[in-house]
């Protein structure tokens, strides 16, 4: 099988991927503190491993090809934990706009973000309205572990969804990028078990993640391990792959 991954294919290839109107997959993720025992890289690894693995099983059903990673994104609230690059609001608009209409001018006319981090989410959101005004692409954007949201569960012993540095994550680099991960210090790895900390008012206030976890991890990474990372890869995987091959959402 010729490979999905942009960046292992030739300029010629991708034009005949764009003769195609194959749905370009644009994965964006972030470089930022994942506790004590994990890379900085942790999505930007798994952003790239998912969107890969649902591309492959999408493929034969639709043409498809996934771009580089854009490693860094919105990450303020991780920079007092040292490790981290953050963009801000203006200039991840310019970078995002730029790599889509990069892809626009080769005769592409459908793309995918798949974000893999969860401070890119309300960024990314609010971008929708003028990347639909500035380009022609028919785009949708989305987190990938919100494909699969009510399929994780099953595999986990104490969360429900994805956290941070946490049971997820951490079984799946045990997979992607095991010889990454500090088994060491997985018995600090662990924050934020008994709630949220934070005041609850009627209005919103930037926090750093230091304010509410010592540690860096919210969630458990104590309860990782390399069976549930197969296992959850798989099922993200597979949430990418039904909504790529969802037709009436790609007409
Ligand atoms: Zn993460």
């Amino acid at each position: 099988m010729p490979s999905v991954m942009w960046k292992e294919l030739t300029a010629e290839d991708l034009r005949a991927k764009a003769a195609t109107n194959a749905i370009v997959v644009l994965p964006i993720a972030s470089m930022e503190q994942h506790g004590p025992h994990l890379p900085v890289g942790v999505d930007t690894f798994l952003c790239e491993a998912v969107r890969k693995g649902g591309a492959e099983l999408a493929v034969k059903d639709v043409p498809v090809v996934v771009a580089p990673t854009l490693w860094c994104g919105m990450a303020e609230h991780h920079m007092a934990f040292g490790g981290t690059f953050t963009f801000d609001i203006p200039t991840y608009r310019a970078v995002l706009l730029a790599f889509l209409k990069s892809i626009e001018r080769h005769g592409f006319r459908r793309v995918f973000i798949v974000n893999g981090h969860g401070g890119n989410i309300a960024a990314m959101n609010s971008f929708l309205p003028d990347f639909a005004r500035e380009t022609s692409l028919t785009l949708y954007a989305t987190t990938y572990f919100d494909l699969s949201k009510d399929d994780l569960a099953q595999f986990l012993d104490d969360q429900q969804y994805v956290q941070h540095a946490c049971e997820v994550e951490t079984s799946m680099m045990m997979v992607v990028a095991p010889d990454t991960v500090k088994h060491d210090r997985l018995p600090q790895a662990f924050g934020m078990l008994n709630g949220d900390p934070r005041k609850a008012y009627p209005a919103s206030r930037f926090q750093s993640f230091t304010n509410i976890t010592e540690s860096g991890v919210i969630g458990d990474a104590r309860r990782a391990n390399a069976d549930k990372g197969k296992k959850l890869l798989a099922v993200c995987a597979e949430g990418l792959a039904a909504t790529l091959k969802n037709r009436e959402m790609w007409a």
